[in-house]
Parts: C-alpha cells; sequence; structure tokens
C-alpha cells in the first residue's frame, strides 16, 4: 500500500506533525503527507491513494479542522494548487486559491458581489464544500460549478448538482470527493467602495468575534428552524430569557448556538488548555496549551448540557480528522 505511494509521488513526506497546519494548533501527525502545488498533482496524488486504497484527506487552510492527538493514518494532500483565470464576470480558480486573495485581485478589476466573505480565512475549495459564508450570505450564490474527482475521476457537477444548504454541499455527503477548480459569475462593482464594504465587514468581525485566535471558527452549526424541531417555551424556561429577546435572535429563522452556550452560562469554561471564547460562544480555543482531547471534552460537555437542559442535538460544523 505504502509502496505504491513512495513509488508514485517522489515528494512524499512521512510522519509531518499535522499541529502547524491546522489552525487549532493541535494535532498528531500525518502518517504521509504530499504537498500538491498544481491540478495534476492533485489528481495524481487522488488516484494513486483511491487505487492503493490508502485512506486521504485533503487539507485547505486547516481553519475548519480538529485533528486528533494521534493524528491520521493515511494520506495528507495539502491542495496548494493555486490557478486563476478571469474571464470578464466568470471567475476560474483552484480549490486550493486563498479566498482573501481571490476577494484582492477582483477588487483591482473592479470585480466583487463577494464582500460579505471579507474576513473568512478559507481556501476556495474548503468553503464550497462547507458553503461558507455570513450576514446570511453564502459562497453558493456565486458558484456556477465545480469540477470535482470523486469515484475515481474528474466530474463536472453544476450548481444544483452541489445541493447546496446551509453550511453544507453535496460534496460533504460522497466519501472521498474532491474539488479541484470552481467557477464563479461574479459582478463588476465600483472598486473603491466594494474595498470600503470588506473593511467595514472584517471591523464588525474583529468586534464580534476572535479573528485571530488559534481556533476553527464557529465550533457548531446553529439551528434551522425550519428544519429542527424546537420547543419554543422549553428553550425560553430553560435558559431563563425574555420571550422578547429568543424572538429577535431567532429573527433570521437560526438558533444561534453561541447564544444558547452563553445563557447556560458556559462563556469561558475551561477544560484543559481548550476554553469557550467569551466574545462569541459557539467558538472554542486553544488557550495555549490544549491538546485535540481538551477541546473534545469541552464540545462533548457543551452538546450534553444543551441536549439535557434545552432538548436540542447541536451538531458540529467543524470537520474531525483521525477520531
Ligand atoms: C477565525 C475564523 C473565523 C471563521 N469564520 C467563518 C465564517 O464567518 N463563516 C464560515 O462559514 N466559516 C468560518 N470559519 C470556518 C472556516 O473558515 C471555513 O469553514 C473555511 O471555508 C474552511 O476552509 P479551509 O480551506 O480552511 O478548509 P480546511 O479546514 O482545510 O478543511 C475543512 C474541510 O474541507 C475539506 N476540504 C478542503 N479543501 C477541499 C477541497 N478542495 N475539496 C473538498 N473538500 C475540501 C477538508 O478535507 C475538510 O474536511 C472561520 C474559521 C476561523 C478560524
Amino acid at each position: 500500500m505504502s509502496d505504491s505511494l513512495k513509488d508514485n509521488l517522489p515528494e512524499l513526506q512521512e510522519a509531518v506533525s499535522l499541529n502547524d497546519y491546522s489552525n487549532f494548533k493541535v494535532g498528531g501527525p500525518a502518517e504521509f503527507f504530499y504537498v500538491a502545488k498544481n491540478k495534476e498533482d492533485l489528481l495524481k496524488a487522488l488516484q494513486v491513494a483511491s487505487k492503493a486504497k490508502v485512506p486521504y484527506f485533503v487539507l485547505g487552510k486547516g481553519t475548519n479542522i480538529l485533528v486528533s492527538d494521534k493524528g491520521f493514518a493515511g494520506l495528507v494532500i495539502k491542495n496548494e494548487c493555486n490557478e486563476l483565470k478571469i474571464d470578464g464576470t466568470t471567475v476560474t480558480v483552484d480549490g486550493g486559491y486563498d479566498l482573501a486573495t481571490l476577494l484582492v485581485e477582483l477588487n483591482k478589476l473592479s470585480l466583487g458581489g463577494l464582500e460579505y466573505m471579507a474576513g473568512i480565512p478559507s481556501s476556495l475549495g474548503g468553503a464550497v464544500r462547507g458553503n461558507a459564508g455570513a450576514w446570511g450570505n453564502s459562497i453558493s450564490e456565486k458558484v456556477v460549478s465545480a469540477k470535482v474527482f470523486v469515484d475515481g475521476e474528474v466530474k463536472d457537477m453544476s450548481h444544483e448538482d452541489l445541493k447546496f444548504g446551509y453550511r453544507d454541499s453535496a460534496i460533504k455527503h460522497v466519501d472521498g470527493a474532491q474539488i479541484l477548480e470552481v467557477t464563479l459569475e461574479v459582478e463588476k462593482v465600483e472598486a473603491m467602495q466594494s474595498k470600503e464594504e470588506m473593511f467595514g465587514i472584517m471591523g464588525k468581525r474583529s468586534a464580534r468575534m476572535p479573528q485571530t485566535a488559534n481556533c476553527a471558527g464557529c465550533v457548531f452549526k446553529n439551528i434551522e428552524l425550519d428544519k429542527v424541531e424546537v420547543d419554543k417555551e422549553k428553550v425560553i424556561k430553560a435558559l431563563d430569557v425574555p420571550a422578547e429577546e429568543y424572538e429577535t435572535v431567532t429573527r433570521f429563522g437560526k438558533l444561534p448556538t453561541g447564544w444558547i452556550i452563553e445563557k447556560l452560562g458556559l462563556s469561558g469554561k475551561v477544560i484543559g488548555g481548550a476554553q469557550v471564547s467569551q466574545k462569541h460562544c459557539a467558538y472554542l480555543l486553544n488557550a495555549g496549551d490544549a491538546t485535540a482531547d481538551d477541546i473534545m471534552q469541552l464540545i462533548s460537555t457543551i452538546k450534553t448540557q444543551v441536549r439535557d437542559k434545552v432538548g436540542i442535538q447541536i451538531e458540529e460544523e467543524i470537520q474531525l480528522v483521525g477520531f
């Protein structure tokens, strides 16, 4: 199995710590580690791993993962594919391309429409897979199609095929599926106005969320009130909040998990080196010397308390690796 990887991927590394590649700054080693600098390398690594039946995992910017202390038994492919083509308002970009860089490059050409994504640390592939977004908007609004490695071959998937939902896409539900390239349709904008909008959004983010901490953003998804049955009276009673406050926080159709965690008195809660952020309670932080196990214990404590006291089973937004 591993011979096939070594024979076909000359730059293959072994026992590489994933701690440095995860924004949580925790996690053990990848058994095998390969950096794909272009789509040909990426495709080759995916095909070799699939054929040899070696478990693999594609790493974008590592901002939405929690890697176990044991690490990952298999091949981690760091996606550094970085090609960008712009034709009018049609943008074709590699899955490994940095989202912040894309926003800057578009702005130089008076293109935009993705201002709401400003400040979200991400690769394009990671953003499309999880339909990343903020302020009620998400990347899917601009996605036309994607080239995807699935079942050993490359397929074109249309916007409809990608079946976007809240922090969700079809890619999440197909084992081993990887986004090689994304096509976006953006808009002509007034560059200075668009830039000011992005700075404004980043300022708003800094005020409300811990932007530079060792973390993975919101660990838990908000609760979609049109999909999950929620006993409103039970929530109001359990959290001891006025009904008006419940109405205010749910006005966009979601019950924010950060609000529930805060109202349960868990703001700032510490387990080992892991801590619930006091700025935004859906963010869990590595406050210095956390292990992945500390963070998992904190996740588990929060989920249990929310289930037992409020009657809702909350779900992780982050991707668990090697557990
Ligand atoms: C400070 C901070 C703030 C954040 N704020 C937000 C926010 O406002 N909104 C939001 O939606 N998210 C937010 N996040 C979470 C994170 O930024 C997004 O989920 C981001 O899109 C993850 O992209 P990534 O490249 O880092 O993915 P990674 O963390 O590297 O990977 C996450 C998952 O995506 C998979 N993946 C990566 N690349 C590909 C690919 N090419 N094809 C298929 N699968 C792939 C990985 O295998 C893994 O399962 C925040 C995170 C941080 C640290």
